[in-house]
C-alpha cells in the first residue's frame, strides 16, 4: 500500500468514525426525544382531571389514570382486570357503546350512567375510540370519561324549578278563572303529585259549617288500597299524620312515618306511608284546606316541602275566593234577615220551574202570604220581636215543605211558596190549610207567646195564568181576597174571580 493510499484509507475509516459518532448521538438523541415524549404523555395521562382508561376488547381495564380510580372508588389493583361492564347501571348501555364504536371507530360525548365501588350513581359523558393492531384486529378501546354528575344535577333542579314556577303560574291563572274549588284541588294534587314523583295524595278544604275536611281529590287508587272501613271524602276526624298537620296548623316532612310520634291514631288497614308531606292550607291563622302527598321509593326534601307550602298558600287563596264569592251569592240572592231565597232568587226558580211544568204538562201552585195585622207586633213588642218573628215563620214554612218546594221572603212580613209540581189543584189548598194549622201554635220569643196568623192567595198553573207575571199578580189578588173576607185564611184565585161575577 503506497503511502497515498493509507492516506486515502485512513481519511475513509475517519469519515465512517464520524459518520457512526454522529449517527451514535442521533440515535442517543431520538432515544431521549422518545423518552421525554412518553414522559411527556405520562405526565398528560396522570395529571387529567378526567378519567382515561384503556381497555381489551372483551372490556376488561388494561390500564386507567388516577382520576380514573378516583372516580369510580376502587384502587388500582381491584380496577385494573375488573371488567367495565361492572361499572355500567346499565349494561344495555355497554351493549349501545359498543355497537356504535365498532361502527364509527369511536364516539363522542356518549352519556351514560355509571355505577361507583360503593354503589352510588354518576352520571358521565364518554368519548371513546378503537386500539387496532397492525392487521386491523381490534384490540380494545381507550378512552376519557367526564362526570357531569354535579352538571346534571343542576340542569334537573333548573329544569324542576322552571317546571315548578310554570306549574304555580298556571294555578295563578286558575284563581283568577272561574274555576270551581273542586276544579283547582285536583290541578293542585296534579302539580303536587307530579313535582314531587309522588305515587299518593290528597287536597282538601274545611267546611266551614261542620268543620270537616272535605277531599273532592280522593282518587279510586287510594281507596282500592285502603281498608280503612266507612270511607268516604270527607273526614270527621283528624287523627294520624294529616290530622297533626290540620291540628297543629304546620307542615310535616317525614320519611320515617312508622317511627314518628305524630302518626298516631291512624285508622287500622290505612295505605301504609313510607313517605310523607303535607302542609295547612291558611289564611292568616284560619285553617281552610291541606295538601297531602305521599310515596314509598324516595325521601322527601326541604325543596319539596317548598313547593308544597307554596301550593297550599295557592289552594288556601282558592278555597278563600270560593268562600267570598258564596257569600257574595248568598247576600245577593237571599234575604239577609231571614236567609231565604230573596224576590231575585224566587223569580230565577219559577221561571224554571214554570218552563219545566208546560214542558211536562205538570201543575204548579204559587201562595203568596202575608201576616195578620204584624204591625200590632212591631208596635206592642218592638221591631226586634218583630224581626224575630219573621225569622220564625221562615224556619217553620221551611220544616213543612218539601226540598223541591221554595219559600221566599219577598220583602215586609209577606213571604211567598213556590210548589213546583203538583198532581192535583187540591195538593195546594192541602198545603196552605197546613200552614194556618202551623200557625195555631203561638211563637216563642223573648219570653212572649205570640199568636199570629197569616193570609194566603194561590195562583194556580195553567189555571190562572201562562207566565210568572200573571201568576204573581194573581195570587196576590187571591191574597188580598182572603184579607178582606177576615184574615186568616186561603184563598184561590179562581174562586175569588167566581165569586166577583
Ligand atoms: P195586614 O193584616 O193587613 O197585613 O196588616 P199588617 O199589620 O201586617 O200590615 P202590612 O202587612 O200592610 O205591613 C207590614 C208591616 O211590617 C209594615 C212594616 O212596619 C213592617 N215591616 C216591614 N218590614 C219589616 C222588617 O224587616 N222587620 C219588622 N220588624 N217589621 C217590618
Ligand atoms: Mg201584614
Amino acid at each position: 500500500m503506497t503511502k497515498a493510499q493509507l492516506i486515502k484509507e485512513l481519511e475513509t475509516l475517519r469519515k465512517q468514525v464520524i459518520e457512526f459518532k454522529e449517527a451514535e448521538i442521533r440515535h442517543t438523541q431520538t432515544d431521549e426525544t422518545l423518552q421525554t415524549s412518553e414522559e411527556k404523555y405520562r405526565s398528560l395521562f396522570e395529571g387529567s382531571r378526567d378519567a382515561i382508561y384503556v381497555t381489551s376488547r372483551e372490556g376488561k381495564f388494561i390500564d386507567a389514570n388516577q382520576a380514573t380510580f378516583e372516580l369510580f372508588g376502587y384502587t388500582r389493583d381491584e380496577m385494573i382486570g375488573m371488567n367495565v361492564i361492572e361499572t355500567y347501571v346499565n349494561p344495555a348501555d355497554r351493549v349501545r357503546f359498543q355497537l356504535a364504536i365498532e361502527q364509527k371507530g369511536y364516539v363522542r360525548d356518549y352519556e351514560v350512567k355509571f355505577r361507583k365501588k360503593d354503589r352510588t350513581e354518576i352520571d358521565c359523558l364518554l368519548t371513546a375510540n378503537i386500539r387496532q393492531g397492525d392487521d386491523g384486529n381490534i384490540l380494545g378501546y381507550q378512552g376519557i370519561i367526564r362526570d357531569i354528575t354535579e352538571r346534571k344535577k343542576m340542569e334537573k333542579a333548573l329544569s324542576w324549578e322552571v317546571e315548578a314556577n310554570a306549574a304555580v303560574a298556571d294555578l295563578s291563572r286558575a284563581l283568577l278563572s272561574p274555576a270551581s274549588v273542586e276544579d283547582i284541588s285536583s290541578l293542585i294534587l296534579d302539580n303536587a303529585k307530579h313535582l314531587t314523583d309522588s305515587e299518593f295524595g290528597f287536597v282538601g278544604y274545611i267546611d266551614p259549617q261542620t268543620g270537616y275536611l272535605i277531599s273532592p281529590t280522593m282518587t279510586k287508587d287510594i281507596w282500592d288500597k285502603c281498608q280503612v272501613k266507612d270511607k268516604d271524602i270527607l273526614f270527621k276526624k283528624f287523627r294520624g299524620l294529616f290530622g297533626w298537620v290540620i291540628n297543629n296548623k304546620k307542615s310535616v316532612l317525614t320519611n320515617t312515618p312508622a317511627n314518628d310520634t305524630r302518626s298516631s291514631g291512624t285508622p287500622k288497614g290505612h295505605v301504609p306511608i313510607q313517605r310523607f308531606l303535607s302542609a295547612p292550607a291558611l289564611i292568616g291563622k284560619t285553617l281552610v284546606g291541606q295538601v297531602s302527598i305521599a310515596n314509598s321509593t324516595h325521601d322527601y326534601t326541604d325543596k319539596d316541602l317548598a313547593l308544597i307550602e307554596r301550593l297550599a298558600a295557592l289552594y288556601a287563596i282558592a278555597v278563600q275566593r270560593e268562600r267570598a264569592e258564596e257569600t257574595i251569592k248568598q247576600m245577593a240572592y237571599h234575604d239577609s234577615l231571614t236567609g231565604l231565597p230573596n224576590r231575585l232568587l224566587f223569580n230565577d226558580r219559577f221561571t224554571l220551574a214554570l218552563a219545566q211544568a208546560k214542558r211536562n204538562k205538570q201543575k204548579l201552585a204559587v201562595m203568596i202570604l202575608d201576616l195578620d195585622k204584624f204591625k200590632e207586633v212591631n208596635d206592642t213588642l218592638g221591631h226586634n220581636t218583630g224581626d224575630q218573628l219573621l225569622k220564625d215563620v221562615g224556619k217553620r214554612l221551611a220544616v213543612l215543605l218539601r226540598k223541591t218546594d221554595t219559600v221566599a221572603r219577598l220583602g215586609g212580613d209577606e213571604f211567598i211558596v213556590l210548589l213546583p209540581t203538583i198532581k192535583r189543584y187540591n195538593d195546594s189548598t192541602e198545603i196552605a190549610y197546613k200552614i194556618m194549622q202551623a200557625f195555631q201554635e203561638p211563637f216563642d220569643i223573648d219570653d212572649h207567646k205570640i199568636r199570629n196568623t197569616t193570609s194566603i192567595g194561590i195562583a194556580l198553573y195553567p189555571r190562572d195564568g201562562g207566565d210568572v207575571d200573571t201568576l204573581m199578580k194573581n195570587a196576590d189578588i187571591a191574597m188580598y181576597r182572603a184579607k178582606e173576607q177576615g184574615r186568616n185564611r186561603y184563598c184561590c184565585y179562581t174562586l175569588v174571580v167566581r165569586i166577583k161575577s
